[in-house]
């Protein structure tokens, strides 16, 4: 189990609630935090086992270009992104800092943290699992018919973990 930082990545952009943002734009500072496992990179020094920090930035970078008024709503954007980039995250803190909160005022700055834990326990079980609670859960690589599925959600609310899943595909 690792932590990733990619702290202070600055975007100049064009969100906000007031006229004068939407047009002048202000500097935005993005920090994401992403707790995940670290075994297979640190045993392979491969690129490909880890988070690469260029598809972290790019992630958040085509985030960050479409305007939106919240900073609530860019780190729902970003958290979303990068699980499903990446399907060993277990956390991911995302925090966002715009320069000048609102026109005139000489704060150094408003910030909002989102924190996502993808770590839950399965309702069969009790084992714990990543559940992303959305459509790319429940492990698609385990053959099981599309109506068992829908019963198991339905029984148990929400999803199971892959060793239940199994023991159902056939
Ligand atoms: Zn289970
Ligand atoms: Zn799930």
């Amino acid at each position: 189990m690792g932590l990733i930082a990619l702290e202070g990545m600055q975007f100049y952009a064009y969100h906000g609630v007031y006229k004068e943002e939407q047009l002048v734009g202000n500097e935005f500072t993005v920090d994401i935090y992403l707790q995940t496992a670290f075994d297979a990179a640190s045993t392979s020094d491969e690129l490909a086992d880890t988070i690469n920090y260029e598809t972290v930035y790019l992630i958040c970078k085509k985030v960050m270009q479409v305007n939106t008024q919240l900073l609530e709503t860019l780190a729902q954007r970003i958290i979303a992104g990068l699980k499903h980039q990446y399907n060993s995250l277990q956390q991911e803190p995302v925090k966002i800092r715009k320069a000048n909160p609102f026109p005139g005022s000489r704060v150094q700055g408003a910030s909002v943290e989102l924190e996502d834990n993808f770590v839950t326990s399965c309702p069969r079980c009790g084992r714990g699992f990543i559940c992303y609670r959305d459509d790319s859960c429940m492990n698609p690589d385990i053959p099981i018919l599309p109506q068992t599925l829908m019963e198991l959600r339905r029984r148990y609310k929400g999803c199971l973990c892959d060793n239940c899943l199994r023991e159902f595909a056939g």
